[in-house]
């Protein structure tokens, strides 16, 4: 396998601007400061400035570990076989409906192995019903969301990695308070498993009318909530393990069908690749020149726009999964004519049938510069990237009245 780290396929620098009239507006934070470095740099937290975690779960180990821990407790093992079905097939924390077990053993058996990871504080609703945001507080006070969304045969949750996130991206409520704490690999589970207990208590509406098939669980997920997953890298793959490992051991889902959305932690996605998994790989790149993405999306201080584009090359080589670029358009800051060109350069670059570009339309703002791009700019933006053969889906965003859109999540009670 060879890795797309050589200057032949590294674009030669672009000649920027060719359309003076078009302005150029410069990211910048509004209402917040961000905080920097001794340098004066915005500041990169990559280490936890909380350490605490929860009590070990259920979902933080695998089956054998259960079965370990079980009859380490003095309960034959097989009880943990049968507590991961409760958890993982029937999604109830309830020893009251675990009838299967003795009566006199439940309480001690959910207490070892299913301690309270998420409390509700508050859920909201959207899209007549098809939308819930939750807003959940952990053991430790720490608040997380994450976003249930129905579409027509699929349901997606996005979910949480970290509590707050040390990337500090200008444009992120998530990113202002820096962050808190990384997310157990359970908490992260426990997301997917409260969604689906809403779904099945019939709390997510939107269910098609013609007969039309409505998934009756989450079949999707992306991990672009609060936090950089890749950041947490260790509990994401513990969780993501849990999340495709069939019943009762996980959740048996798709590895396809769930989406790690990054900012580019350039070594964490070259380690993704190499965990033989056939994940969605998610870049949110919004710039791809180095002038404008250093000061969007501060982590490109640290590996620029060509080291992120070889490591998601690389990650399609190594799994076969084409990735996809995110590229929210904002009003004159990114959304130049010249940059579809340099982006479909260093794509093409990188070789074709690889990648496609999801443009996110944003929300007009008005008075803010974080503001969505005009339609003919959008329309100019996606021709551009098809004429040069990039496949290019402008993406929903779905749960934006909630404020629940990706790295608009900002947890506050
Ligand atoms: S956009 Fe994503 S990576 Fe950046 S601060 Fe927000 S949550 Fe973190």
């Amino acid at each position: 396998m060879t890795e797309h780290t050589t200057a032949a396929h590294r674009a030669r620098p672009h000649a920027g601007p060719t359309n003076a009239s078009r302005p150029q507006v410069r990211p910048a934070t509004e209402g917040w400061t961000q905080q920097t470095d001794a340098g004066g740099r915005p500041l990169l937290q990559f280490a936890s400035p909380r350490r605490t975690q929860p009590e070990t779960h259920l979902a933080d180990l695998t089956l054998a570990e259960r079965k370990a821990k079980v009859a380490g407790l003095g309960f034959p093992a097989f009880r943990a076989a049968q507590l991961s079905t409760h958890y993982f097939e029937h999604y109830t924390l309830d020893p009251e409906q675990m009838t299967d077990l003795p009566a006199g053993q439940r309480r001690q058996l959910v207490e070892a192995m299913l301690p309270p990871l998420l409390t509700e504080v508050r859920r909201l609703r959207t899209d007549g019903g098809d939308t819930i945001k939750f807003l959940w507080k952990l053991f430790d006070g720490a608040l997380v969301e994450s976003v249930l969304m129905r579409y027509p045969g699929r349901v997606t949750l996005c979910v949480s990695s970290q509590a707050g996130c040390g990337m500090n991206c200008p444009f992120c409520a998530t990113g202002q308070a820096g962050l808190t704490r990384n997310l157990s690999a359970a908490e992260i589970v426990d997301q997917v498993r409260a969604a689906n207990l809403a779904i099945a208590n019939g709390e997510l509406g939107g269910l098609r009318r013609d007969g039309g098939h409505d998934a009756e669980r989450v079949t999707n997920i992306v991990f672009m909530g609060m936090g950089e997953p890749l950041a947490n890298y260790k509990r994401l793959m513990t969780a993501i393990r849990r999340m495709v490992a069939p019943a009762p051991e996980g959740l048996g889902m798709s590895a396809r069908h769930i989406t790690v959305s990054t900012v580019g932690l350039v070594p964490a996605i070259r380690k993704l690749a190499d965990e033989d998994l056939p994940l969605t790989f998610a870049l949110s790149l919004h710039a791809p020149d180095d002038t404008l993405r250093d000061e969007l999306i501060p982590v490109n201080d640290r590996w620029k726009v060509d080291e992120a584009l070889d490591a998601a090359r690389y990650y399609f080589e190594k799994t076969g999964r084409r990735v996809s670029i995110e590229y929210a358009l904002i009003k004159d800051m990114n959304d130049h004519a010249w940059r579809a060109d340099l982006l479909a350069e260093k794509l093409n670059a990188r070789g074709r049938g690889w990648v496609h570009v999801n443009p996110i339309p944003l929300n007009p703002t008005p008075g803010s510069i974080w503001t969505a791009s005009e339609r003919e700019v959008t329309d100019e933006f996606i021709r551009r990237l098809e004429a040069a053969g990039i496949p290019t889906t402008l993406r929903d965003t779905r749960g934006k009245e909630i404020d629940g859109a990706c790295g608009q999540l900002a947890a506050a009670e």
